[in-house]
């Protein structure tokens, strides 16, 4: 900091994001990226995209791949927004929903950029305790000024029923819900269906986590056409062209090989179950996870040496240092190979 910086830079908290190590001899299991590549279909498609017409800017409403989502989904074209990664895509609705003097509420433990976001925007929120066994309390998040919830849940894996999302909606009626499905595709119900019944519902999904795009940075959300046009309206105001020729190749590529994904995604899912049995079977207590990543803590071992031991295994895992939290891992599904490699050297450290 310098005497440059202005008031806001000054009070900014930034979010840490995991490592990404270059030299990539390191099992990476921090970042909740897919093990899997992304479908051969969508390399194809990004492949035939790197031409000449680089020298013109992409399409600033996205034309094609919102079709493609609207095909995918179910929806209206004009129920669909798109952005530069999901953190982009929440950003805005931040910046188009929510005004300082109503604070909104998100639960104490979630996806850490939410009060990142509420910093930057000048807004005001209120953190509402998880229940002893990390479960969202659905009663409990209301708010005139907006909810956000994470569902499945970071970093405790943990999804709500829909049935609890709509009872989030229907004691919220004046204020926008944000249900950030990062992880819905390894085990959550999505709230999609939800959205001509419910005008302030947002769902907001990314590319990154079961679409194995995390380079690519695209993000999606869905809801009612008054809220899309509140989106249209801030991003228009910020930047016309967030996602590049190469990521809508990719992303309308990658809407058409289902299969593929839903192949990974069982994959990942089955690994998942596996690796949790094998924690437990190691006095690990580990939530029932609906996503990519397992949360884990040993009943002897604290997280943190655990941490450190790992990484001179050259295995990377998250570890939080914040309350309630500092003695868990978060740890992300690899490939089989990858979680028994995990298994073998926890053997030897615990
Ligand atoms: C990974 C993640 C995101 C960010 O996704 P990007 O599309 O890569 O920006 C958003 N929310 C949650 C809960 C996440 O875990």
């Amino acid at each position: 900091m310098n005497g440059y910086w202005s008031r806001l830079a000054r009070k900014l908290e930034p979010y840490v994001p995991g490592e990404q190590p270059g030299d990539g001899t390191y099992i990476k299991l921090n970042t909740n990226e897919n093990p899997y590549g992304p479908s051969p279909k969508v390399l194809e498609a990004v492949r035939r995209a790197v031409d000449e017409s680089l020298r013109l800017y992409p399409d600033p409403s996205c034309d094609a791949f919102i079709s493609a989502v609207s095909a995918r989904y179910g929806v209206k074209k004009d129920q669909v927004f798109a952005g530069n990664g999901s953190d982009e895509v929440l950003a805005f609705s931040f910046m188009a929903f929510f005004d300082p003097d109503r604070p909104i509420v998100f639960p104490d433990i979630t996806y850490s950029f939410y009060p990142v976001y509420a910093t930057l925007f000048g807004l005001n929120y209120v953190t509402v305790p998880l229940d002893s066994e990390f479960k969202i309390r659905p009663e409990q998040m209301r708010s005139s000024g907006g909810v956000v919830i994470a569902n499945p849940n970071a970093p405790t894996g943990r999804a709500l029923p829909l049935s609890e999302i709509r009872s989030i909606l229907d004691g919220n009626p004046g204020a926008v819900v944000i249900v950030d499905e990062a992880y819905v595709d390894f085990g959550g119900q999505s709230a999609i269906g939800l959205i001509d019944e419910y005008p302030n519902l947002l769902v907001v999904h990314t590319f990154s986590k079961s679409r194995a795009l995390a380079g690519m940075r695209i993000g999606l959300a869905f809801g009612d056409s008054g809220l899309i046009r509140a989106l249209e309206s801030v991003k228009n105001s910020f930047n016309s062209y967030t996602l590049d020729r190469l990521a809508l190749a990719a992303g309308t590529a990658a809407l058409e090989d289902d299969e593929y994904y839903k192949g990974t995604s069982r994959k990942v899912i089955e690994t998942r179950e596996w690796f949790t049995a094998e924690l437990r079977k190691r006095d690990f207590s580990v939530t029932d996870s609906s996503a990519n990543f397992v949360f884990a803590s040993h009943s002897r071992v604290r997280a943190e040496e655990l941490y450190h031991r790992l990484r001179d295994n050259r295995i990377l895992v998250r570890y939080f240092k914040k309350p309630l939290i500092d003695n868990h891992l978060r740890i992300s599904i690899g490939t089989d190979e990858d979680m028994r490699t995990v298994i073998e050297v926890l053997d030897r450290i615990l």
